[in-house]
């Protein structure tokens, strides 16, 4: 299976599914981390373009940890747009790319606009991506693939329908988010938060809800088209 993760900036997958990014690739599937946004606007010390430099590498570092393929759009912080024409033919071209028979997001409530933005655009973009006759650089993929929402920041306001078991795989997302240094030192000093804690936490209190030591939680965008019988989480 392939599976096409997107996440609104670098770190974003880490913290909300990269347990099961990592379970994914440890039971042979292929996995695509895919960034809409750069990340240039994460931090205190450095400018615009130089922070972007480095998460773009802390990016590839971690997914090189998880084993998984790393793409990114590149939008500037703050602009994620799921009304940008630019933005919604980079992102079918995207989906096109990367093939998936399923798609992992962000759900549209989260705590800030670029997730918000980035889920609405997967969502849309994915279905447009189906059209032959909308053209791109790719030709259309064949199916319009599954929509599997991951978990919002904090878990708040997110209600998971299904867990995915990532015991064995903490070790591995806590190493993927620790590649992610400059956001590690970003978080603690703009939002007063050890990230590396707070994943555990949050990984400890899903896996509470459905009876493992460690777990993520996920809900499908159960829409038309979308919806199947098929268990597609590890
Ligand atoms: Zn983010």
């Amino acid at each position: 299976m392939r599976v096409l993760a997107i996440g609104a900036h670098p770190d974003d997958l880490e913290i909300l599914c990269g347990g099961t990014l990592a379970r994914y690739v440890a039971e042979g599937h292929e996995v695509v981390m895919a960034t809409v946004a750069n990340g240039d606007l994460g931090s205190f010390v450095h400018q615009r373009p130089e922070i972007a430099g480095l998460r773009a590498a802390e990016a590839r570092a971690s997914a090189a940890v998880a084993g998984a393929e790393h793409l990114t759009m590149g939008i500037p912080d703050g602009e994620v747009s799921a009304a940008s024409p630019d933005q919604r033919r980079m992102m079918v071209d995207l989906v096109r790319e990367a093939r998936p028979d399923v798609l992992i997001t962000h759900p549209p409530d989260d705590y800030m606009t670029d997730h918000n933005q980035a889920s609405q655009l997967v969502f849309e973009t994915s279905f447009l991506a189906t059209l032959p006759l909308l053209e791109t650089a790719r030709s259309h993929h064949p199916i319009v693939t599954p929509l599997i929402y991951m978990d919002t920041i904090a878990g708040l306001q997110f209600e998971p329908s299904e867990f995915v078991d990532i015991t064995d795989h903490l070790d591995t997302k806590l190493a993927m988010l620790a590649e992610h240094r400059t956001q590690l030192e970003w978080l603690r000093d703009h939002d007063d938060v050890d990230m590396l804690e707070q994943l555990r936490t949050v990984a400890r209190f899903r896996g509470l809800q459905c009876g493992v030591t460690y777990a993520e939680g996920f809900r499908p965008c159960n829409v038309w088209l979308r919806a199947t019988t098929r268990r597609l989480l590890p």
